[in-house]
């Protein structure tokens, strides 16, 4: 795998996408030359850093410039041939596209293109599953066809049976997200929420127990998907626990949408086949641009088409385009060899923290990212965070299971390897990452504050940055990000 084979990021079109850049950052410099130049600093920042976070990705230059354009100067509330704006064709043609890549790729009966991040696609699903679920029979009940036909008293009546739903989630400190009913987010503030953990021994999803725990909540929907969970996850069972209890089975698949996309993950592991509703970003692991993305079964389709404006503000048409690139690009057979490198090269990640020592929780990985607990450094996930920020290493720091330090000092940094493995690193290269962050971390001492012991204080051993990040510019150089693009 080398940045050459990665669908779009190899040097083919360095030379026309540089002049492309240059023009653009000429016409910015002439109305705010700081945005220019803040511009040109980020590309060298991305280029300079070792990106570890597993949220993040590198786009192909044909995804980003498909973004700067005047799509984003037009109004396409509605749908595909049904718009509350004139002159939308070209929309329409863009939004089409869009969603049957994502339906071919993904092997999905219905693609809704417009979510502009992967809240936004969780909150119109939900909305899409209680329209359906609740709504729909609620007026049929009170014999009326349209909201709008029901008294004051039946409405409010139905606005209390809408706001009075379960929805079961992961865990956050399992690797659940905060869209999946937890309070900060309007999610928690909708539904009544409980949760499904992890085994305490294992660290792996315990079926018998989410199981159980579904029978007792009987949910009205039961989520499955995270941000932080290193393993797969069966998503055939998960389904057959959501149908004993009648519960809308949904995915949110925003971090491993590119396993799904380029086969890693198939049969029992395929959310897709599996839930009424997936949903994903489409900038983590598919490689796209910053954006939302939910694929449905017929049945909850009508419900979804009407996300804008039922949650989402109008489209963002020029994402909408680029979104249409970027799943042509992972439409290519060489996604699918991206797909198993990201696979590959987390696994020797995971190794390599093994051989040498440092604990992960779950013992390994089988997905794209790896979580070590950083009390076998003696440190805290914030002390660990930022050590490695001064050795040139990004990564982010995360709560474990049960985890001591909460969850804003936490126990845990999270490791991701889709974006090295865009720039082509490959598995001897990963395992020299996991060299240099246990080196990092084995020369970080915990230190105290004004008030003593402290969470977020530290030391690093003289000389320890210096050396890890000589070491990181060397891995860097063998495997530039957008070779040959010059600004
Ligand atoms: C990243 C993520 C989201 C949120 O995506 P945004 O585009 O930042 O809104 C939702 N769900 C999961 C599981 C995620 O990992």
């Amino acid at each position: 795998m080398t940045a050459e084979s990665t669908p779009g990021l190899g040097a083919a079109y360095a030379a026309t996408a540089s002049e492309a850049y240059r023009a653009a950052l000429a016409v910015i410099e002439s109305v705010e030359p700081r945005i220019a130049d803040a511009t040109r600093k980020e590309l060298a920042d991305q280029r300079d850093s070792l990106k570890l976070i597993a949220s993040e990705n590198y786009a192909s230059p044909a995804v980003l410039l498909t973004m700067g354009t005047w799509f984003s100067d037009k109004y396409a509330e509605g749908t595909v041939g049904h718009r509350f704006y004139a002159a939308c064709q070209n929309v329409d043609t863009v939004e089409a596209l869009a969603a049957e890549h994502a339906r071919e790729l993904f092997g999905a009966p219905y693609a809704y293109v417009q979510p502009h991040s992967g809240i936004d696609a969780n909150l119109v699903a939900y909305w899409a599953i209680l329209a359906t679920r609740v709504e729909a029979p609620g007026l049929a009940e009170l014999g009326a066809k349209h909201i709008n036909d029901l008294s004051e008293a039946d409405w409010e009546g139905l606005r209390a049976k809408l706001g009075n739903q379960r929805l079961m989630g992961m865990s956050l400190d399992a690797g659940g997200h905060l869209t999946h009913g937890f309070r900060p987010n309007i999610s928690g503030k909708m539904f009544h929420q409980r949760q499904y953990g992890t085994n305490p021994e294992t660290g792996f999803i315990d079926y018998d127990a989410v199981a159980a725990a579904v029978r007792e909540f009987k949910p009205l929907i039961l989520v499955a998907g995270y941000s932080a969970y290193p393993r797969r996850v069966n998503f055939a069972k998960m389904r057959e626990i959501a149908d004993e209890v009648g519960a809308t089975f949904m995915v949110d698949m925003a971090h491993f949408a590119g396993l799904v996309a380029g086969k890693v993950f198939t049969g029992d592991e395929d959310p897709v086949p599996h839930a009424h509703i997936t949903t994903t970003t489409t900038h983590k692991s598919l490689r796209g641009p910053r954006g939302g993305l939910i694929l449905a079964t017929e049945e909850y389709a009508p419900a979804v088409d009407k996300g804008c404006p039922m949650v989402l503000g109008g489209p963002l048409s020029h994402v909408m385009a680029a979104k249409a690139v970027a799943l042509a690009e992972a439409r290519q057979p060489s996604f699918r060899e991206y797909a198993q490198a990201v696979a590959d090269n987390a696994q020797s990640l995971a190794d390599g923290f093994v051989k040498r020592d440092a604990g992960l929780v779950t013992g390994g990985t089988d997905n794209h990212l790896v979580l070590l607990d950083v009390t076998s450094f003696g440190l805290t996930g914030r002390q660990a965070e930022s050590a490695l920020l001064d050795s040139g290493i990004v990564t982010n720091r995360n709560a474990i299971p049960a985890d001591p330090n909460g969850a804003w000092y936490t126990s845990g940094i999270r490791f991701g390897s889709p974006a090295l493995t865009s720039r082509g690193f490959g598995a001897d290269d990963f395992d020299r990452v996991a060299e240099l962050v246990v080196e990092v971390l084995k020369n970080t001492q915990p230190a105290a504050g004004p008030n003593g012991p402290s969470k977020a204080k530290y030391t690093l051993a003289e000389g320890t940055a210096e050396r890890v990040h000589a070491a990181a510019a060397e891995l860097l150089d063998a495997n530039p990000l957008y070779p040959g693009l010059t600004l």
